[in-house]
């Protein structure tokens, strides 16, 4: 069976795997992503990596039927160039030529990220056999990837920042409003410490051991199903926002998969059935709703790997 190398290139840690034909990670390496450093002196940390998952397989880099790699930042990944990541401080940098140079020649397929993710998903994931996906995950910020008539290739959606409230809340990309600041993991802990301040009664206070920094993704749902109504119209609140979110993509897009991703997605069906409803109430058409069906990532941190090995195998 062939072998191939997935490469997820983040901000904090390069991640590579070598995967089968199957779609399963046989072995994986990973080291930090050097800081403050030009496209070529990247590239040669990254090979290094690949190197190392290829030898945990017993595989030499010659051995790979090919390698591919997810990238934070605006990707043409025709050209294999990552035309601005600013997580990686890089302006028209031919990432998939130089990663290439280093791993002796060897072709790169590169994607973005949250692109690759979703392509991972509707390969080997939740989005199975779906043509036309839409993958929301919620982290730090928002990530959109979408995935077209089965294409590798997706777009390179800025998903996040679609504005779901005029003059709204302050977003990291210097505009206001964006669904990232009213549903990314960050703005639920946010919401959730608003609430707390604004109620001492709460027994959110409890779950944080009296701590606000500690509140995390998951305290306001355990508040919730502690019957806390505090954390009760938190929730909700944060729902609503997801859900305005989830609804417009599904009302430009006529998806027939939404994949949620993120650490917020551990909540499960206690996530989703709420945000199912809110949706079928909120698209142009219940219609749209009925035929697309909102469903949790399965991949997790795999699908970086997975998806990046795809680009290379598909
Ligand atoms: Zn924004």
């Amino acid at each position: 069976m062939k072998k191939y190398c997935g490469v997820d290139l983040g901000g904090t840690n390069i991640a590579a795997g070598i995967v089968d034909e199957e779609y399963h990670i046989l072995t994986t390496a990973t080291a930090p992503t050097p800081k403050g450093v030009d496209g070529p002196t990247l590239a040669a940390a990254i090979a290094q990596v690949v190197e190392e998952s290829a030898q945990k397989a017993g595989l030499t880099v010659p051995e790979l039927a090919g390698v591919g790699m997810g990238a934070p930042g605006y990707i043409d990944p025709v050209a294999g160039i990552n035309r601005f990541s600013g997580n990686l401080n890089l302006t028209n940098d031919p990432m998939a030529e130089n990663l290439s140079r280093c791993l002796g020649g060897k072709p790169v397929k590169l994607g973005n990220d949250a692109n690759v993710a979703a392509y991972a998903e509707s390969i080997a994931g939740a989005s199975r056999g779906s043509r036309r996906s839409v993958m929301v995950t919620l982290g730090t910020g928002i990530g959109v990837g979408i995935i077209i008539d089965g294409s590798d290739r997706g777009m390179a959606a800025e998903g996040g920042h679609m504005v779901i409230q005029y003059n709204g809340r302050p977003c990291t990309c210097g505009h206001r409003g964006c669904f990232e600041a009213y549903a990314s993991a960050t703005a639920l802990i946010t919401q959730t410490q608003e609430a707390m301040a604004a109620h001492p009664e709460s027994l959110l206070w409890k779950l944080c051991e009296g701590d606000i920094f500690k509140v995390n993704g998951k305290t306001p749902f355990d508040g919730r199903d502690a019957g806390d109504p505090t954390a009760i119209a938190v929730v909700d609140q944060y729902l609503n926002y997801l859900a305005f979110g989830v609804s417009n993509l599904i009302n430009i897009l006529e998806p027939d998969a939404m994949v949620i991703g993120g650490g917020i997605c551990a909540q499960g069906e206690k996530l989703l059935i709420p945000l199912r409803q809110r949706v079928r109430q909120m698209v142009y058409h219940h219609l749209f709703a009925d035929r697309c069906s909102i469903v949790i990532a399965q991949l997790g941190n795999s699908a970086g790997i997975i998806g990046a090995a795809g680009l290379a195998m598909n």
